[in-house]
Parts: C-alpha cells; structure tokens; sequence
C-alpha cells in the first residue's frame, strides 16, 4: 500500500481528504517539515498519521497530554495500526519492551512526553532507531505569551539541529498570529510549509446570555437540548465547580467536578467515565478539556466569563468534533470581570503580560456585549473574515432588540467626568441615582449638576450600561487606582452627544418560543429503536475492551448505520469510519443488529427532489434555519417541506421543530379543536395563539394531525 488515499480508505475508512490534509500529508512523506492550524476537530493527526505508515522506521509523536496517550493508542490499535507511549506511567519493564520495539523497527507510530524525549538516555537511544518522522502536537505549548505554556517544549528546537534529515510537522488548535510566529521561531521551523485552515466550526451554535440566574438558565438549557447528552460545563472557581456538579446530580444527571484541587486518581477516574460512559457532564475549572479528543461532546457551557477569546474559541471547541451541531453556550455576568480582573492583577506576571491579559478580557467582554453575528466577529478576532452572518449564532437567529442609549450614555460619562474620574462603578451610579451617602456627603458630589439625575434606571441597569460603555472602550478603568474610571479619547463624541449609541437590550429571560430549537442529537424518528440498539451494542464492545464507545465507532458512523441499513459486508464498508479493521471486527455483530430491522428507506421516492434535499440536511443534523441559510432560502419555505414530510411519515414534527411536548401538546390540541385548521386556513389560530408561533411551525404540527396544506 502505497498512496495516502489508499490508506485513508482502507485503514481509517474516510471517503475523502479534508481541507488540506493531502497536502500537509504530501509534505511530510517527501520528507519537508509542516507547520498545520486546523481547528480542534479539523483532523490533524491524519497529517502524521498518514505519512507514519507511508514513510520507513517509527514515527515519534511529541505530546504534552499523557493522560490521554493510552486512549490514543488504543484507538490506533482498534485501526490495525502498531502504536504505542513512553511516558512516566509506565513501568520500567514495560518502557523496557517498548524501546526495544522501537529499536526493532516494531512500530508504526510512539507518543512520547517531551521531558521524555529528551533526556539524554532518550536521545542516544532514538539516535539508533529509524525515525519516520517527529510530529510535535500542541505545538502551541511553546509560547510563553499563550495559555497553555510548556518550557520543555521550547528545548524541542534541538530537533532540528540533532535530526537533521528528519521531516517535522508541528500542528495546533491556536491560530493567532504571535502564537504563528513564536512556533516557526521556537522550534526553528523556517524552512516549513505552512497550511492554515479556516478556523470557522459551522456545527456550533453560539449563545451567550447575562447571568439572571445562570444555575436556573443552565437548568432549561440543558432540560431542552441536551437531556442525555455529554458536555462540559466551565466555572471560574473549585468551589463553584463542586457546588454546580453537585446540583446537577440532585437534579438527576451523572455530573463530576474536575480541577486542579482534586487529586489526581480522582481526576483520572472522572476523565475517564467522561470518555467511557455515555452522558456524564463534567464540570471544570479551565484545567479540564485540553487535548481531550471525545468527539461527541455536545454542549460547552460557561457558567462565567473565559478570560480571552482564544480561552473562549478552545474551550467552546471541544464540542461537536465528529461534525454533528453542537452548543457553546454561557452566562456570563459583571461579577466575573471582576473577579478575572482580580486574578490577572494578583498574578506573578509582569506589567506588560498583565496589560495583555487585560486587553484580551476586554475583547472577550465585547464579544459577550455584541448584537451582531458572532461567528463574524470570533473569525475577524483571529483574522478570517466571513463575508455573511452566519445564521447559527444567536445574535443571527433572534436578533437582540436595541435601545437608543444616547442620552444616558451621556449622563455616564459626565458623572464619571465630575467626580473626578477617581471612582469606581459603583460610586459613580450611586451619584446618578442620588443616593444619600456619607462619602458622597462628604465629597461633596451630593452638590454635582450629575447627582440624581438618573434615577430613571436602577442601580443595576446603570451598571450594565458602564459596562457596555467600557467595553465598547468609551470609559477605562484604572486597576491600579481599585477600578477607577476614565473618559478615554474614544468617548468625546459621545459625551458631546454627536454620535448616537445604540446598546443591546436587556435580554428578557429566555421563554420558549423561538424556532430553531433544536436537539443536537438528531436521529430520525424512524431510526431511534435501531440506533438505540447500535448504541448498545457498541457499550458493550467498548466495555468488554476497556476503551472508549468512539473508539469502537462514532456517533455520526452509528447515525448514518442506521439510516442507510447496510445488508451486506460490502455495503457496511461504505459507511463513513469503517475501515478494513474494524470491518473485520465489527461488521458481522453490527449487521446482526441492523438485519433485525427493515432496510431503511433513506429518500422518499414520493417526495419532490427538494424536499428530498431539505431532508437531507436535516438528517445531517441541521434545523430548519440553519437549512434555510444553507440552501438560500426562506426558513417558511423549509417548513412547508418538513410539513410535507410529516405527512409522509418521514419526519416526526415534535422533533423536527425542537417543541418541548408542553408546547407541541398545546399547539396541536389548539389546532384540532379549530375548523378553520381543518380545512387549511392558518390566520386565525396564528392569531388565536398571539403569533407567538410562526406560521411554518403551526404548518408542521398541523401535518401531523391532518396532513399538510
Ligand atoms: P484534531 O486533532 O484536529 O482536533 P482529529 O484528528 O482528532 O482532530 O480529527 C477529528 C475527527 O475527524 C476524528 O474523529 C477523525 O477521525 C475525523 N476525521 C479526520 N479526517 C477525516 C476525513 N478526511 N474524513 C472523515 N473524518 C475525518
Ligand atoms: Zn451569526
């Protein structure tokens, strides 16, 4: 076997290449270094895997990860691939027999821990052994300005001057700029070529909200889109880790706390039923998640603000690798900017990276205050530009409402202007609304033109509209003087009243009307026994071999079994992730489940080719909206081909429309009790209902009571 497509079909079972794979692979095997950015979930070890098993002698692969080396290896050996770890795990013999592999040209691919790699016995033993390749992952790991600093790996540049003759590929999730620069620089890689791909991940879904009261928000968001799926949900603190991990297990869902408080078998278990069994949330502190490769991860959820928006973009990547819609959602509030302040200002780092690490949080928190298209914003943060919103964010999907906030922006400013601009948020809102104070008495501020004249909004209001006026950069706050505010030059026209400023209403708390809900594991109705079964057969593969359920298939691999219903070994092979190992392993007791079953009936034969088409990317796992946005078309118009297959009995309207069974029970009930729904006129229940549902929902749920219109 020689070609890179070959193996692509034959050992991982993948149809095509993604994005620039073939060429960073094309790369390696002529042996030219690689430097590869892909998102998390892009596929980049494909890009040294591949050339591992094209390229003579053992391929050594630089990890920072080695809780998650045995589960790397395991997925490999599942693939029919010789791949094994030299970390400090293992015991003496064991390292003993590995290196003697090694030495023997016995492995295909070796993980190794970078301290590892480079001790001297190491180096003089990899010296002798026939090396394809040196791959260093997490390459990132070298810049001091970034947050996942290892010094060990900035030695990694003795690479380059010990093995000459030998490729390198460096590959990250993190794509600024400095972090580029630093990784050519560090690890001397000047000579490679460099593949950057779009770092966009369209199968998230962004949505951010104000903290009300975010354990409640969490609640509903979890009750509505993720019942039984896996996710992680992200606090700032241990004790708010261990306090929301355990309100989620009294609410009754499998919930473990993980942070850098715990000890470390602790962590390890719970790492590991998060990897092996199905559903478990973990809830962590930021020490959780890096490398973590479970590519079903359904929902991230930020329970406070990530301190940057590269923080934001990794920890929000980890859901949805397998391609499937995924959520990163948070709630944020005032309460962590300053709590992150506080930790940035307390840290041992110089000025200088304090003032970076400030200027990040800012951006984050402007990002948090948007109203418009997210995913335009994330991209253009990291320099991609996206020429359309993207119409999966939830700016894009329910436009907030904005308020003219000239006037009050004014009155801000100049309360912070008269004080002195030597007072923090709260001082400066209790003069607007005229509190009666004894420093303000004392100041003399109870005597200011600004005292009481904002007493049309409470003291809450006034603080989020300082700190909108902060992020969009109009005041500043000096952390040296306890959070004292200043106008910046920014502001003037502002105060002067020239320009006018729009701001993001309040959001109102979230009430479930909207329509693009979704549930983030579609399978369509006709297939959930079967997949229910697949899912079962693969617990009990996976739990017989002590790995991971993915490792045996993934979800979107078990999805598109059970839609397709192969008959045969032949048919089973086509399916996506099955490669000729598994095939073997797994194709007689796979098919065994899904003969139980008719052969499926993936298209319609008596729908209309579009309908047909919208079907289909509802089966990918697309929901109404985002199918309209995909095909260019009006949501209304997806919604008369669901309700065309609804009546076709392809489609289960419940689900297609993401209603809770409250919502739909109601509409339906209201639609049967009405004549004029009967026979077809919409208007007047549209009406009846206040237009809280559009016409295309109230179309579907009719379809399933009388057929469609
Ligand atoms: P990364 O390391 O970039 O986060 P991975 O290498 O773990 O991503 O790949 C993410 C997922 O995508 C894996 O499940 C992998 O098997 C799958 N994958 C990678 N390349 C392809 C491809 N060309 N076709 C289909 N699936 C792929
Ligand atoms: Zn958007």
């Amino acid at each position: 076997m020689s070609h890179p497509t070959e193996i692509l079909q034959t050992i991982f079972g993948y149809e095509s290449f993604r994005g620039f794979q073939q060429q960073a692979i094309a790369q390696v095997v002529q042996g030219g270094d690689a430097l590869v950015l892909m998102p998390t979930g892009g596929g980049k070890s494909l890009c040294y895997q591949i050339p591992a098993l094209l390229r003579e002698g053992v391929a050594v692969v630089v990890s920072p990860l080695i809780a998650l080396m045995q589960d790397q290896v395991d997925a490999l050996r599942q693939l029919g691939i010789r791949a094994a770890y030299l970390n400090s795990t293992l015991d003496f013999q064991t390292a003993r027999a590995i290196e003697s592999q090694l030495m023997n040209n016995e492995l295909d691919l070796l993980y190794v821990a970078p301290e590892r790699l480079l001790s001297e016995r190491n180096l003089a033993l990899f010296k002798q052994a026939m090396i394809a390749l040196f791959a260093i992952d997490e390459a990132h790991c070298v810049s001091q300005w970034g947050h996942d600093f290892r010094p060990e790996y900035q030695k990694l540049s003795m690479l380059h001057e010990q093995f000459p003759a030998i490729p390198r590929i460096a590959l990250t999730a993190t794509a600024d700029q400095r972090t580029r620069d630093e990784i050519i620089a560090q690890l001397r890689l000047d000579d490679a070529a460099v593949y950057i791909s779009s770092f966009d991940r369209p199968n998230i879904r962004y949505t951010i909200s104000e903290a009300q009261n975010a354990r409640s928000q969490l609640w509903r968001f979890l009750q509505r889109e993720h019942p039984e799926d896996a996710g992680i949900v992200y606090c700032l603190s241990r004790k708010k880790v261990e306090a929301t991990a355990e309100w989620l297990v009294q609410q009754g869902r499998v919930a473990l706390p993980y942070h850098a408080g715990l000890p470390a078998h602790v962590r390890q278990r719970h790492q590991q039923r998060f990897l092996r069994e199905e559903g478990v949330i973990v809830v962590a502190t930021i020490a959780f998640g890096m490398g973590i490769d479970k590519p079903d991860v359904r929902f991230v959820a930020h329970l406070n603000l990530p301190k940057s928006l590269e923080a934001y973009y990794q920890e929000t990547g980890r859901g949805g690798r397998d391609g499937t819609p995924a959520n990163a959602w948070m709630s944020y509030g005032l309460q962590d900017v300053i709590m992150l302040r506080q930790m940035m200002q307390e840290s041992m780092a110089d000025e200088v990276h304090k003032q970076v690490e400030h200027l990040k949080l800012e951006a984050m928190l402007g990002f948090c205050e948007l109203s418009t298209c997210r995913r335009q914003a994330l991209l253009a943060y990291f320099g991609e530009t996206l020429a359309q919103p993207c119409g999966n964010c939830d700016n894009c999907l329910n436009p907030p409402e904005t308020w003219d906030a000239t006037e009050a922006a004014r009155k801000a400013l100049s309360s912070v202007y008269r004080t002195g601009q030597r007072f923090g948020v709260n001082y400066v809102v209790q003069v607007l609304i005229g509190k009666k104070d004894d420093r303000i008495q004392a100041n003399g501020h109870d005597r200011l033109s600004t005292y009481g004249i904002g007493q049309e909004f409470s003291m809450n209001e006034w603080k989020r509209i300082f700190r909108q006026l902060i992020s969009l950069g109009h005041l500043e706050v000096d952390m040296e003087r306890h959070g004292a505010l200043r106008l910046t030059e920014h502001c003037r026209p502002v105060l002067r009243g020239e320009v006018p400023l729009q701001l993001r209403k309040l959001q109102k708390p979230e009430k479930a009307t909207s329509s693009q809900k979704e549930k983030a594991t579609t399978v369509r109705r006709v297939d959930q026994d079967l997949w229910e079964d697949l899912r079962r057969l693969r617990l009990e593969l996976s739990e017989a071999q002590g790995v991971p359920p993915y490792v045996i298939f993934h979800d979107s691999t078990l999805k598109q079994m059970a839609a397709v219903r192969p008959q045969n070994l032949d048919q089973f092979a086509r399916i996506s992730g099955v490669g000729e190992t598994k095939l073997d392993r797994f194709g007689e007791p796979f098919l065994k489940v899904i003969k139980a079953y008719p052969p499926g009936v993936p298209v319609q034969a008596d729908l209309s080719d579009t309908v047909n088409d919208t079907l289909s990317l509802y089966q990918q796992g697309m929901d109404a909206a985002r199918i309209a946005v995909e095909r260019g078309v009006q949501v209304e118009t997806i919604y008369r081909h669901f309700s065309e297959a609804v009546e076709a009995g392809m489609l289960d309207a419940r689900q297609a429309l993401g209603l809770s069974a409250e919502d739909f029970e109601s509409i339906r009930q209201a639609l049967e009790m009405d004549e004029d729904a009967e026979q077809g006129r919409l208007k007047p229940i549209f009406e009846a209902l206040n237009g809280e549902w559009s016409y295309g929902i109230l179309r579907c749920v009719r379809a399933s009571v009388y057929g469609a219109v």
